[in-house]
This record gives C-alpha cells, sequence and structure tokens, in this order.
C-alpha cells in the first residue's frame, strides 16, 4: 500500500485504479452531436478534488448531456474524459444524482432500498447486502436528515425529501465526485437550505461537487466556480470574471436582465425550467 502511495496509484475501489497524481476530473476537447446538431462542443476543463462548482446556462444548453458523458453513460463524438486519469464508466466513486423529471417516481421501491441501490457497486450484484452494507445505508439517511423516512415508498415524498434519499444513495455509494443535475429546482427555500446544509457537510469530507442551477444569485454565492455554459464554455471561474454583462448575454442571448436592487444587483431571466418543472 506505501509502496503504491509511493508512486501515485491507489486502488480506491475495485473497478477502476486512481492516479491521484491527476485531477479529480479532466475533460479534453468533449464534443457531442445530436443527429448532427451539436449540444457540446469543444469543452475542457479540469476540477479540484473538494471543489464545488455550479453550472448555468439556458435551457438546451447541455448540462444533462455534460453530466452523461463525465458519468460515462453517453460517449461523445470527441475528446476524453478523465477521472484522476482514467477513462469513465468503471468508477464507482462517481455519483450521478438525477434530474427529478427523468425520474419514474411511480416506481415502487422504498427509501431504503433506494439508498442500498448505492451499495451495489460495492458489493457486486446478486449478492446480499452485509451488516456493514446497512450500517453506511443507514448512516448515510442519518447524515441528510431521511432515517426516520426510511420505509416510504420514494413517490410518496415531497421534491425536497427525494433529492436528500438521492443524496444519501450516493453517499452510501461513498462518492468522491457527485453530480447533480438541478437537485435545487422546484424546491421551497427551506428544502433547498437543507441541500446546502449537506453540501456542507460533503465538503467537510473532500467530496467534489458539480451540480447544475437556473438560479444564478444562487450560484453566485453558493459555489466555489462558476461555469457558463451554452454548447461551449462561455466563461468558468469566480462569479465577478463570469457574470459580465457581456458574458451572460453572450450565454443567454439577450435572454437575461441585469438589475439593480437595494439588496444589490439580481440577474432576472432565463424564465423557465425544463420540462415543465418550476
Ligand atoms: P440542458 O440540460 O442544458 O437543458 P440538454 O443536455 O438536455 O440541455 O440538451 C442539449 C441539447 O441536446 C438540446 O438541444 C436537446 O434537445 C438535445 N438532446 C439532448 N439529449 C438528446 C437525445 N438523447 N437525443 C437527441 N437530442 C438530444
Ligand atoms: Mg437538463
Amino acid at each position: 500500500m506505501e509502496e503504491l502511495q509511493r508512486v501515485g496509484v491507489l486502488y480506491t475501489s475495485k473497478h477502476a485504479k486512481h492516479d491521484m497524481s491527476q485531477p479529480i476530473l479532466a475533460l479534453k476537447d468533449i464534443s457531442v452531436r445530436f443527429n448532427g446538431a451539436p449540444a457540446l462542443d469543444k469543452i475542457s476543463f479540469e476540477l479540484n478534488r473538494g471543489e464545488r462548482v455550479a453550472i448555468v446556462g439556458p435551457n438546451g444548453a447541455g448540462k444533462s448531456t455534460l453530466f452523461n458523458v463525465i458519468s460515462g453513460m453517453l460517449h461523445p463524438n470527441r475528446g476524453r474524459v478523465d477521472i484522476y486519469g482514467r477513462k469513465p464508466g468503471r468508477h464507482i466513486c462517481i455519483a450521478y444524482v438525477p434530474q427529478r423529471s427523468q425520474v419514474d417516481w411511480r416506481f415502487p421501491v422504498n427509501v431504503s432500498d433506494v439508498v442500498m441501490m448505492g451499495r451495489v457497486g460495492k458489493l457486486g450484484l446478486f449478492k446480499w447486502p452485509k451488516r456493514k452494507d446497512w450500517e453506511v445505508a443507514h448512516q448515510s439517511l442519518e447524515l441528510v436528515g431521511m432515517d426516520h423516512l426510511s420505509k416510504r415508498q420514494i413517490g410518496e415524498l415531497s421534491g425536497g425529501q427525494q433529492q436528500r434519499v438521492f443524496i444519501a444513495r450516493a453517499l452510501a455509494q461513498e462518492a468522491e465526485l457527485m453530480l447533480m443535475d438541478e437537485p435545487l429546482t422546484g424546491l421551497d427555500a427551506q428544502s433547498q437550505e437543507s441541500i446546502f446544509e449537506i453540501l456542507d457537510k460533503l465538503r467537510r469530507r473532500d467530496v467534489t461537487i458539480l451540480v447544475s442551477t437556473h438560479d444564478l444569485n444562487q450560484a453566485a454565492e453558493r459555489f466555489d466556480r462558476l461555469m457558463l455554459l451554452n454548447r461551449q464554455i462561455i466563461g468558468f471561474g469566480q462569479a465577478d470574471e463570469v457574470f459580465t454583462p457581456e458574458l451572460l448575454n453572450q450565454a443567454y442571448s439577450g435572454q437575461m436582465r441585469l438589475i439593480e436592487t437595494p439588496a444589490g444587483a439580481m440577474f432576472l431571466g432565463d424564465t423557465c425550467c425544463s420540462h415543465g418543472e418550476r
């Protein structure tokens, strides 16, 4: 083990080797086309371990497509993705919390079943969970404040509660990189706050988090770096570098307005959200 650490290679999962000298996530020249139309064009960036990054951009900007590429579910037409220097697909250190509208909530599973799905990668398919797996699942639910609802059907929960269960599943997976597609969309202010409290706990565990959101003000306030996306990366960095009128205009093609309020500047626009959700 020490020898492996010395050369910078650690077997942190049984599925894919990690080269710890490499960034947790690196994309190089990623392009995706659907029926000839570009959804992502020459996307290159790297994430540092433990940072919290928001992706903002209008509907159809390619946010969900980007998550699908990073998680290994969609093969890009060009470019490469590396997770600690290795291709995605065989990593169990990545957890994907999908956009709520992409999940069939009528599926008859209860909360602890959903969380236990996060252990499948560690367990291997068709193996019974052991005591340790149940403990991890329970602790994960506790951390998101959902352990009292562990026997509830997932479809009976509120949006914020469902989102917390999906985060618990990612925790049970012991993910190091968490991809969250619009986790805050459609949640009331209190539920959003409870998601941020969980994200703060994950920061203490050095979990790297990539979140797409429609709320530019929240993105500017609560994230370490911001990516402004519209098929291409229009800007990537701190809020004052990225949320300039020029770059916002470029990303939202005039749909965005900057207004002055007593509380400071606010961005208005991008009025809607995908797939009929608010
Ligand atoms: P966002 O999540 O930012 O709203 P998406 O990644 O869902 O954007 O979509 C980006 C573009 O790619 C859109 O024009 C969308 O219609 C198209 N697209 C996404 N997925 C598919 C698919 N499976 N087949 C064809 N076109 C797709
Ligand atoms: Mg989307």
